[in-house]
């Protein structure tokens, strides 16, 4: 297996419209590796996609991606789900034949975790896929808890997180064992099931403090704490987790560090972790 970083930023992407901070002046001037849009990974091998976020569109037309086997989606928050549209673009819409072309239009199955279905039909996701799967773009595909996928001789597991609402997956191909985590891993104890995963890709949590000066950066009462893990929280499930290597993602903007600090930071924190980037490959 193969993972193909698509967007390494989180619910801010960077540059954000009309900010004028260093992190943001330093990614409109460089472009990549400075620049993060939202969070989305593609895994070569069994060829599967991870969440849509706006800029789905562009990352794949940049990426190395040539055929979509299927998508599974974490959670409904609009960052991981805004740029649904895409399907339209992958699958093609004929315009010109009548009776339509035999050929039809390119179908992507989609795979949705039972949380996930009730979501996006609570929040309104739902219709979007329904039309998407009446023109013929997408199948959905309902998952129950515990369910697996085969996919080219990989297996893809989703499982829930402390925030039940969001799922992780783990996806095996013989020995190698990799574990995609998109987002939320707020009060997360990684399961003895998953110890020594190969390649672990997980959010890398909040900046409650700047790493280098100590200072506080975020409020000690601000309610965002009560949902969202911080980056010193994610380290100690680094350390529980004892992945061979891992890749921290979901990088916001407000974090006000760039590509360069966070280079920094890997090597202060050491335990075989690196930053993503938007572009960035992995081999498990
Ligand atoms: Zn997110
Ligand atoms: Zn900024």
């Amino acid at each position: 297996m193969k993972v193909e970083i698509l967007g390494s930023g989180g619910a801010t992407a960077t540059p954000r419209p009309n900010c004028s901070c260093r992190v943001c002046v330093e990614a409109r001037a460089s472009g990549l590796p400075y620049t993060r849009t939202g969070p989305s990974l593609f895994v070569h091998g069994p060829n599967v996609l991870f969440d849509t976020p706006e800029e789905a569109r562009l990352q794949l037309d940049r990426s190395g991606v040539t055929e979509i086997a299927a998508c599974f989606y974490s959670h409904w928050h609009p960052d991981h789900t805004m740029g649904r549209r895409v399907w339209e673009g992958v699958g093609g819409y004929d315009f010109r034949h009548w009776p339509p072309d035999p050929a039809g239009p390119t179908c992507t199955e989609i795979y949705l975790p039972e949380q996930v279905v009730a979501d996006f039909a609570e929040r309104e996701v739902r219709s979007h896929f329904d039309f998407l799967e009446e023109r013929g773009w997408v199948r959905l595909h309902e998952l129950r808890d515990g369910e697996t996928v085969e996919l080219g001789g990989v297996t893809v597991r989703p499982f829930r997180l402390h925030e039940d609402y969001v799922y992780a997956f783990e996806l095996t191909e013989g020995s190698k064992r990799l574990l995609v985590a998109m987002d939320e891993l707020h009060r997360w104890e990684p399961p003895a099931e998953l110890r020594g995963v190969d390649l672990a890709i997980l959010p890398a949590g909040l900046q409650e403090h700047d790493p280098f000066t100590g200072e506080r950066r975020i409020h000690e009462h601000h309610p965002v704490l009560d949902h969202e893990a911080t980056f010193v929280q994610t380290l100690a499930m680094v350390d529980a987790l004892e992945a061979k290597r891992v890749v921290l993602s979901h990088i916001e903007e407000i974090d006000g560090l760039g590509h360069d600090d966070l280079a920094r930071l890997a090597d202060q924190v050491g335990r075989q972790i690196t930053f993503a980037y938007d572009t960035m490959v992995v081999e498990v």
